[in-house]
């Protein structure tokens, strides 16, 4: 069993990373450490008068780059150790995909499933009001989004508070994963689980890596398992069904499933909502432990719920080819190496659930700029599109039908811009991280991950100079 916290954990995948890095211990220790820690504690009035303590933490991890960005996220299991290791991530996920971001994460101890809507709305507003207080929020400041247990509601709380209180021309950019109406961007609901499935099909279209773990290139046809149909888990296993992959095994809060011939996801998700349960799904077998899916026989394993899941204790039970890490921290540095030992091709959540930031970067972009995406370009694209269109069927005899106008002179909108940047970023990314891990002769991804952050950082560092 690994005796690691999580902060540590992260921290030991940075040491092993800095090794293959030019900078000195002094630039690495301002990298490593959390820059600021805010823990606070506050009173909520329950539904039933009840006054209740909650505690709640935001850390910004580095200020290298302004403002700092990161999820928060409600769950008992939130502390300190945790809020820190995941701000830390957030810098170095920053850093891989070139967002322009410092890292930050904050947290709130509570059990959602224990709390009333307007219970959650009353904490919400009350930990956005601490974090204004002090300094912990705003556009050029710090900016959150949503993570494990909070959503688009829980944004559109976070901006309605700030703007109660500040007169800001660019409130809306104070945090993002907000709904459309309120200055969110189209596509972001979506963007971690859609991140995930375009760094899965980058990977699998790499002949070397596929060759590694001895299979065939494409998603097509490959078998995956997830654990967790949240956000992330549900929107990753979408696309990858979606691109002909077959999703095998999920494991759920209440227990593991399995179909060999594969499961209908949209109607796995109707069964859930309907009974409460994954359990009992039409066609499925449940398996003996709440884990079980972990150690099914499939080319990949999507965890995309918790952190440290993957582990001293059970990773030698993996069968998984290729392990695609949608959560944040969901393998241990013994999970890892065990994984590593037996073959398995480890695409890193520092890179693989950086989708969400990527997509958070083109809203806050949007809600500064004050103007929709595509907004100024669609209808001119359209009409110039239309006109070259126009010229071809003047020299040719080729008549265009409707569809075809339609589809060949579709001006971008909003979702076709963010949808392609984000493909971009993690087509590049990709590409960028096994450059490095290639330079530097390693067979891991992870630690050329962290070795691609921490030389941004650290050059951010280095030009900065130290104040004072
Ligand atoms: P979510 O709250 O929407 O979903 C989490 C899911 O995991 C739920 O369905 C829950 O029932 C399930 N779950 C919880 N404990 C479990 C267990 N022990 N076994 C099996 N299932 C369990 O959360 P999310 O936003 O999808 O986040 C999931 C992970 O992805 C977290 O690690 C989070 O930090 C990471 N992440 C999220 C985002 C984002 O944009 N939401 C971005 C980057 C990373």
């Amino acid at each position: 069993m690994s005796t690691y916290k999580f902060y540590e954990q992260v921290n030991l995948n940075f040491d092993k990373a800095a090794q293959y890095t030019r900078f000195d211990k002094g630039i690495l220790a301002q990298i490593k450490m959390c820059n600021t820690v805010y823990h606070v504690t506050f009173p909520v009035r329950r539904d039933n008068g009840d006054i209740e303590v909650v505690e709640g933490w935001r850390v910004e991890h580095s200020h290298h780059k302004t403002p700092t960005k990161g999820g928060i996220r409600y769950s008992h299991k939130v502390d300190e150790d945790e809020t820190m290791a995941l701000a830390a991530l957030m810098s170095y996920k920053c850093g891989i995909v070139d967002v322009p971001f410092g890292g930050a994460k904050g947290g709130v101890k509570i059990s959602t499933r224990d709390y009333s809507e307007s219970e959650l709305e009353r904490i919400t507003r009350r930990y956005t009001y601490e974090l204004i207080k002090k300094g912990f929020i705003g556009p050029g400041i710090d900016v959150p989004a949503p993570d494990y247990g909070t959503g688009a509601r829980e944004m559109g709380w976070i901006l309605d508070t700030y703007r109660q209180m500040k007169d800001d021309l660019n409130a809306e950019a104070c945090v993002t994963g907000k709904p459309i109406q309120q200055g969110g961007v189209r596509g972001r609901t979506e963007a971690t689980g859609r991140g995930v499935y375009f760094g899965i099909r980058e990977a699998c279209n790499n002949k070397e890596d596929m060759k590694s773990v001895g299979l065939d290139t494409g998603v097509e046809g490959k078998t995956f398992v997830v654990q967790g149909l949240g956000n992330v888990g549900y929107h990753a296993a979408k696309y990858m069904t979606e691109a002909g992959a077959k999703l095998v095994g999920v494991a759920e809060i209440e227990g593991s499933i399995y179909d060999e011939n594969g499961m209908d996801l949209e109607k796995l998700m109707e069964y859930r909502k309907d009974k409460g349960t994954i359990i009992g799904f039409d066609g499925t077998k449940e398996l003996d432990n709440r884990d079980d899916a972990f150690y099914l026989e499939c080319d990949i394993l999507i965890p995309a719920a918790l952190e440290s899941q993957l582990t001293g204790d059970n990773a030698d039970k993996i069968k998984a080819k290729i392990i695609a890490e949608a959560a944040n921290g969901p393998t241990t540095a013994d999970g890892h190496d065990i994984m590593k030992k037996r073959g398995a091709l480890i695409i890193p959540d520092t890179y693989l659930n950086a989708g969400g930031v990527v997509v958070s970067y083109f809203e806050w972009l949007k809600n500064i700029q004050h103007v929709r995406y595509g907004r100024m370009s669609k209808r001119f694209d359209e009409s110039s599109y239309k006109k070259i269109l126009g010229v071809i069927e003047n020299i040719s005899d080729r008549k265009f039908t409707e569809a075809e106008l339609e589809s060949l002179a579709h001006g971008a909108d909003e979702y076709d811009l963010v949808d392609s940047g984000l493909e971009e970023t993690m087509i590049t990314s990709y590409q960028q991280i096994a450059e490095v891990r290639n330079e530097h002769k390693l067979d891991d991804l992870r630690t050329a991950a962290y070795i691609s952050a921490i030389n941004k950082i650290g050059t951010m560092y280095e030009q900065m100079g130290i104040f004072p």
